[in-house]
């Protein structure tokens, strides 16, 4: 029986695309090949990623806005380094907010290229909330933030007005609520997350901020040269572009982010009411930050874990346990996880607290 999986990424992707792209390791397109076998450069594959590229840009709205879609390697923590490489001038200076541990691991990188302000950050308190009373220099040579952050279950509901280039880091959310995505300059998102498999990472850049630093930047980590390649410099992620194109097309099929931002709204709406109206349970997120990709929650007395554990376990849920830094409990709700899965946990939860409470 399917589980209802609540992992955090690689995460849930919706059924047809599992059929869809199992049945192209065993014969892709008729061609009588494997997509695991065929030449990225057969028209086949490139037709794939065309549409890829394109359909990203039609989602996010961005399509004739001088926007580059690319697929790219090394997950979202590889774009932590070639984000300063490409946009960070020698002797400049770069504004990051802190919000968690993977925005404090996009500051480290940035370090070993020039200056970098951390505008705001809410690390004292657990990364428990977005801060939000802060200034970004006018000065600097871009602006990075994280729009979800993953591990400890916020997001960024309003973005910052500023005349700098920004970044932001939307491995956890992208594609699940409606943004006006022409404020950025560049957002990047590991594909498995919200989007694809593990493998594949997607950068969206607005052409017109690159080339400005003056370095030498290598190829392999220059994103003008993969633009200038149609995102095939080097061989990429046949499979996980091919398995994030069904996805994207099922988004589509769905109506797009519109659509789906409702239903996540529906699915965070019955989760957050049950987790504030149990007794057992208590939010570990500000209330008015909390994200509708991943909800974390505390079991108030921790002494009930094994029994809740082998409660929800056995309703056949997968993948609730919180990040191993933070403990307690994540549910990850990306666009793929049914409302019925969510009904299931909340079920559960409920049962649970009448024998508990
Ligand atoms: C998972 C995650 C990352 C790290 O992604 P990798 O692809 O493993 O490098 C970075 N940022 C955010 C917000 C994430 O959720």
């Amino acid at each position: 029986m399917k589980k209802h999986n609540y992992s955090a990424g690689p995460c849930i992707l919706p059924q047809e695309v599992f059929e869809k792209s199992a049945q192209a390791v065993l014969n892709f397109n008729n061609s009588g090949l494997s997509i695991l076998e065929i030449s990225h450069r057969s028209k086949d594959f490139l037709a794939v990623m065309e549409e890829a590229r394109a359909l990203v840009l039609e989602l996010l709205g961005l399509q004739g806005k001088g926007y580059q879609a690319l697929f790219l390697q090394g997950g979202a923590s590889m774009e932590f380094l070639r984000v300063p490489y490409n946009l960070l001038k020698d002797g400049g200076k770069a504004a990051y907010l802190d919000t968690g541990t993977w925005a404090s691991g996009a500051i480290k990188e940035a370090k070993a290229f020039g200056e970098t302000i951390v505008v705001a950050s809410s690390k004292e308190e657990k990364y428990n909330h977005i801060p939000k009373q802060y200034e970004i220099p006018a000065d600097a040579d871009y602006f990075h933030c994280t729009s979800n952050n993953t591990i400890y279950g916020t997001q960024i509901k309003e973005f910052p007005e500023t005349t700098i280039p920004v970044v932001c880091d939307m491995s956890s959310d992208i594609f699940s609520r409606q943004l006006d995505f022409s404020k950025f300059d560049l957002i990047y998102a590991g594909a498995q997350k919200n989007m694809g498999p593990a493998g594949v990472t997607l950068v969206v850049v607005k052409e017109a901020i690159l080339g400005k630093t003056g370095r030498n930047i290598p190829n392999i980590l220059n994103y003008q040269q993969h633009i200038d390649k149609e995102s095939m410099y080097n061989t990429p992620a046949v499979f996980a572009v091919y398995t994030s194109l069904l996805t994207l097309q099922w988004l589509k099929r769905q109506g797009g982010i519109a659509a789906i931002e409702k239903i996540n709204e529906a699915k965070a709406e019955l989760l957050y009411t049950e987790i504030d109206r149990n007794s057992l349970f208590i939010g570990t997120a500000a209330k008015e930050d909390r994200s509708n990709m991943n909800a974390t929650f505390l079991l108030k007395n921790e002494s009930l874990a094994p029994a809740f554990d082998q409660l929800w376990k056995e309703a056949g849920i997968s993948g609730l346990s919180g990040h191993r830094s933070v403990g307690g409990y994540r549910a990850s709700m990306y666009n793929a996880l049914p409302l019925e899965s969510v009904q299931v946990l909340v079920d559960v939860m409920k049962e649970f607290e009448k024998t508990n409470a």
